[in-house]
């Protein structure tokens, strides 16, 4: 992890958020680089989750909501006992209950477990909006998206044609009053998440076929970005730890350098959002069967993930270092650049204007970068660092041949490519 962090720091992939007045605890800024992946990874989910399926559309729902929402949902109910959290696994106990945090320890075989400060505590951020003092309405920062996905259920409905089973998707930010944030980037108090919420028949077999179906997408979808197979696995809730409501809850978990950690949950929460929602709104909420005109509140499969945590499970899976250099072994489709693009030296106008004519040309089609600067092997380290798969040099044979040297990122193979057929070359890996 470390050196990843450092790497990551030094590209301008993350920063500590508000570095320069000694940082907010939980907080992290994406930098050049890491607003590009980050772009990239939520690009790619919505193509797959909304552009290519018939059975999902996309919406995209306010931070604040009106309070009543959180109430719904339990969210303003729960969480607030005094609670400490163990500082190993992030379990969180009532100081009340001795018995289960001394069980708690022992789970731990002989670590010493080390406790957080007992804390009445809401996970939900608090906001105030109104502009006389006194008069302001206390609101909550969304601590998960998915309650503006249940709020629209009839909105979308009414103005799309999805039927039965179908899903709404959604990516936008979350905030929680996390009382240990930690692990860099894993555990933040704020950060993006990509929802589906897949609406279903209220039917136990309808459920159990759903639920696989999603945990096997799901799986396949962290494959495709080239996550290896070893560091992925599935983890059933025990029934103590599922919600009261759900009826079956897996995690996919990732094998991180501080032992196996939830990456995103798979849930059939059952009618549980949809029937609290028409109980505390008044609205109805159900949905009629076309074809038998049966009306009921359908069944919700949850298939939920974070941003930030994939994309620091994926770099960790990436991050490669021998003893000539440290890169970045990302799947090309998620790397921040597809190509750097170089004149051999800076200081020759010929090499200079044909290498920025090809750098002006590919950027129309894919996120290019530009680099003059040291020798050619400073530049490779570079963009190595950053996981851009292509090089391209432009040296003085590429004057007389209209060739420039592509050198690949993994092999460090280095290939004339003729100046007419480098974009459709490097398109095809991506
Ligand atoms: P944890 O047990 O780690 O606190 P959770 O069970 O509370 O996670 P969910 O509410 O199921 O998490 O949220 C779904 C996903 O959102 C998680 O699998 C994770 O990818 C992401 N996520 C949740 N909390 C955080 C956080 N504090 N920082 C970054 N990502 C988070």
């Amino acid at each position: 992890m470390e050196p990843l962090v450092a790497l990551c720091k030094r590209r301008g992939i993350v920063f500590p958020g508000s570095e320069i007045y000694g940082g907010l605890a939980g907080t992290w800024d994406w930098g050049p680089v890491g607003a590009l992946l980050k772009k990239n990874y939520k690009d790619l989910w919505w193509k797959d989750a909304v552009q290519l399926r018939d059975d999902i559309v996309g919406i995209d729902s306010a931070i604040m909501m009106n309070p009543k929402a959180w109430e719904a949902s339990g969210h303003t109910t729960g969480f607030v006992d005094p609670l400490i959290e163990c500082k190993i696994c992030h379990q969180r106990f009532r100081p009340d209950k001795p018995k289960e945090v001394k069980s708690h320890e022992a789970t731990h075989r002989g670590k010493a477990v080390e406790w957080t400060e007992p804390q009445k505590f809401n996970l939900l951020v608090k906001a105030y909006l109104g502009i006389i003092e006194g008069k302001q309405t206390e609101i909550f920062l969304r601590g998960e998206i998915t309650n503006g996905v249940h709020v629209n259920f009839k909105n979308v409905l009414d103005t799309t044609r999805v039927k039965i089973p179908f899903g709404i998707a959604q990516i936008g930010k979350a905030f929680r009053n996390e009382i240990t944030p930690g692990n860099f980037v894993f555990r933040s108090r704020e950060f993006e998440q990509l929802e589906v919420q897949f609406y279903i028949k209220p039917d136990e077999s309808e459920g159990r076929k759903w639920f696989e179906y999603w945990k096997k997408d799901r799986m396949n979808w962290f494959l495709s970005l080239g996550m290896k197979r070893e560091n992925l696995r599935f983890r059933d809730h025990e029934d103590d730890e599922k919600a009261h409501y759900a009826k079956a809850a897996t995690d996919i978990e990732y094998n991180s350098p501080w032992g196996w950690q939830e990456m995103m949950g798979i849930h059939n929460r059952g009618d549980w959002d949809l029937s609290r929602h028409q109980q505390f709104s008044d609205k109805n909420l159900t949905y009629r069967d076309p074809e038998t005109n049966e009306a009921y509140v359908p069944w919700d499969i949850e298939t939920s993930s974070g941003l930030e945590r994939p994309l620091l499970f994926i770099l960790l899976d990436a991050y490669h270092k021998d003893e000539k250099r440290e890169w970045l072994q990302l799947d090309p489709k998620l790397a921040p650049y597809k190509a750097a693009v170089f004149p051999l030296v800076p200081n020759k106008p010929d090499l200079v204007a044909k290498a920025g004519e090809i750098y002006h040309n590919l950027r129309k089609s894919m996120m290019v970068s530009w680099d003059d600067r040291g020798n050619i092997g400073k530049r490779y380290a570079a963009q190595d660092e950053v996981g851009t798969p292509f090089c391209i040099t432009v040296d003085y044979t590429t004057l007389e041949d209209q060739t420039v040297t592509v050198r690949e990122r993994d092999s460090m193979e280095q290939k004339r490519v003729p100046v007419s057929e480098l974009e459709a070359y490097i398109l095809k890996v991506l």
